[in-house]
């Protein structure tokens, strides 16, 4: 068995075993003629289960064969130009060969002894992100499994730089079209449970500052704690951006931790037309970034970026096998002083709620060296263009109501029959829509609700996706929506 350790001498096998997957996976990208296949659970649960994992087939050929029926088959590809779904992006050539790298060589970005560059790189690529947003010298920050951890931390540190024990005077601001992270972090963050404040939106689905500010007073009012507030740039429905610079202003009123969750509108800070979107941001306290959305990364790389390096020390824990305090001295950054300690190592773990992880940071540097940043930001201008060419297709088209305009390259839309129908109805031949597509397999949309009311969305991230692509899944879903309302009055009539 030692024939499958990746060693000195197994590197010719490697190479074969990897170059055979490379070419199966190269295979089927340029041969898949659908984002899915419309497999059902039903369908593929068998498959699976009929595998015995203590049979081994034993090589890589025969393991090949057989995830081609468990998975390959009838995965969901979401370099499909009309996969339209959720936000998950077509990745870059140079980020899947970083990937390919960093599994081989398996680098653990926790302590310096057990990645050595891999540390810098790291650092280096928060020191570039930090430096796109405009967070100033002390700026710190690391990278995360995605944007729910970094939302937990960011709202760790403003918990912990609060100055109060008394968890049930917390309060978070948040617009009501925030990540649902922000309620499972206070959760578990142990704040109460109506610790979040939800902020109402505007039409344009951005928060209302002027009724942030009447909440913020009411919380000091009633001698609570403004914990934090958190600006979305860009909300995962509709990618609108809350008024950052307004935001700022009342944070630093308030005396409250200002968190940018920029999960999604993050492909801006690499923008060369767009970056203005997210003036504002350069003033916060602590920023998520998730460069698996819009820096067209796989899955996964994300970081959590903050004004102040020092906050990261609620994050600092100590082992004596990893990371022994006097080390650990050494390596702290506070306040920008390099320590004249002989033993400057630096452990990123110091900064990290995770211990062993993942070199991910390897993806965003392969892309920023073979691309640079600018060719990553075409392609999210290239995506925001064709959000409002689908949004102007929407608006000229009598059988959908679309919701607002695109920030970013979200669209909710939804399908309204020309005759008079029930809301109700129309809901359900929205949701039939959406099913009867997927089950299809021709494209992959999303759903959301919007007023309690079923609605659908596209998330564009793909550049290869057409305004034709657009109009043709939209005539798709006119025709699965009319089928299930001609269908549903035959039924009523007999
Ligand atoms: C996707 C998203 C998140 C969560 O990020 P994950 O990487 O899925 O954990 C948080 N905030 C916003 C605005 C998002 O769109």
């Amino acid at each position: 068995m030692r024939s499958h350790l990746l060693n000195d001498t197994t590197a010719e096998s490697y190479r074969r075993s990897v170059t055979e997957g490379v070419e199966r996976v190269a295979r089927k990208l340029a041969t898949t003629r659908s984002p899915f296949t419309g497999v059902t659970p039903a369908d593929l649960t068998p498959v699976v289960d009929a595998v015995d994992l203590d049979r081994p087939l034993g090589d890589a050929s025969a393991a090949l064969d057989e995830l081609e029926s468990v998975y390959l088959r009838d995965a969901v590809y979401f370099h499909h130009p009309r996969y339209l779904g959720h936000l998950n992006c077509p990745v870059v050539i140079p980020a899947v060969l970083g990937e390919a790298v960093l599994s081989a060589v398996n680098s653990s970005l926790d302590t310096w002894d057990q990645s050595a560059g891999g540390t810098l790189i790291e650092r280096k690529l928060i020191d570039w992100t930090a430096g796109r947003i405009g967070l100033g010298p002390l700026a710190d920050g690391v990278f995360t499994s995605g944007g729910t951890q970094s939302n937990l931390q960011a709202l760790l540190l403003a918990r912990e730089e609060a100055g109060t024990t008394d968890l049930t005077k917390l309060r978070i601001f948040s617009s009501e079209c925030s990540h649902f992270s922000v309620q499972k972090s206070a959760r578990l963050l142990g704040l109460g449970r109506d610790a979040v404040v939800s902020v109402p939106v505007d039409r344009t689905k951005r928060m209302q500052s002027v009724v942030l500010a009447a909440e913020l007073e009411a919380c000091r009012a009633e001698g609570l704690i403004p914990m934090a507030i958190v600006a979305t740039a860009g909300t995962t429905d509709f990618g609108s951006i809350d008024p950052l610079p307004e935001i700022a202003a009342l944070a630093a009123e308030y005396g409250a931790w200002m968190h940018v969750d920029a999960a999604y509108g993050c492909g801006l800070l690499a923008s060369p037309t767009r970056r203005h979107l997210l003036d504002g941001i350069e003033r916060a306290d602590s920023v998520t970034v998730d460069y698996h959305k819009s820096f067209f990364q796989p899955v996964s790389s994300s970081a959590v970026l903050v004004r102040d390096g020092a906050t990261l020390r609620h994050a600092t824990y100590h082992a004596d096998y990893l990371n022994p305090l006097p080390q650990a001295l050494g390596s702290a950054r506070a306040g920008g002083t390099p320590s004249t300690l002989a033993e400057q190592i630096p452990n990123q773990v110091d900064k990290s709620l995770q211990t062993t992880r993942r070199f991910d940071a390897l993806k965003l540097w392969m892309t920023l060296r073979v691309m640079g940043a600018d060719g990553v930001g075409e392609l999210f201008d290239e995506v925001c263009d064709l959000a409002r060419e689908g949004f102007e297709l929407l608006a000229a088209d009598p059988r959908y109501d679309v919701v607002v305009e695109p920030q970013l390259s979200t669209l909710v839309y939804r399908y309204v029959p020309e005759a008079a129908t029930s809301p109700a109805e129309i809901d359900r031949a929205n949701l039939h829509a959406r099913k009867a597509l997927f089950a299809s397999g021709e494209a992959v949309v999303a759903g959301t609700k919007v007023d309690g009311r079923q609605y659908l969305k596209f998330t564009l991230l793909n550049p290869e996706t057409t305004p034709a692509d657009i109009a043709a899944v939209l005539d798709l879903i006119a025709g699965h929506a009319e089928q299930y309302l001609g269908e549903t009055l035959v039924h009523a009539a007999s």
